[in-house]
């Protein structure tokens, strides 16, 4: 049994297609839907876990691929300026999924844990000092 987080971005044709039905029914996966955004009109967006077999996870982000889904890593919809870091530790403080990794005094001295962030933006909202920039 594999888990694998994947961020789907969907064009607003594609919004249509029952795509998270499609990987439980189609390839037996177990999804966990961490954060949503679907907008009439829009680009579509999903953050999900997926559980399963490995070969099957990965047959079945192929098969969205082939959908014109884009599968992207959680990594490329956030950056962090550690050079604007003044260390007030509020991000830390309200993190509701224990993915702010503090290293006080260094040269980076606060950073995501891509495998815990749900990019729910929380540590951008209280950040005094704008280190936290999001694009989901
Ligand atoms: S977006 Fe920020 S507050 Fe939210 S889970 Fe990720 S690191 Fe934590």
């Amino acid at each position: 049994m594999k888990m694998e987080r994947a961020v789907l971005s969907f064009s607003p044709d594609a919004i249509r297609k029952p795509v998270t039905y499609l990987l439980v029914s189609n390839y037996k996966l177990r999804l966990n839907i961490l954060r949503a955004k679907v907008m009439p009109g829009e680009e579509g967006r999903l953050l999900l876990e997926l559980s399963g077999e490995e070969d099957r996870i990965r047959e079945g982000l192929a098969y969205l691929s082939s959908l014109n889904v884009r599968i992207s890593e959680v990594k490329s919809f956030y950056k962090v300026d550690y050079s604007k870091c003044t260390e007030s530790k509020k991000c830390f403080q309200v993190c509701p999924a224990d993915a702010i990794e503090l290293r006080p005094g260094s040269e980076q001295p606060v950073d995501i844990i891509e495998d815990n962030c749900i990019l729910c933006e929380k540590c951008k909202e209280v950040c005094p000092s704008g280190v936290f920039t999001f694009t989901f």
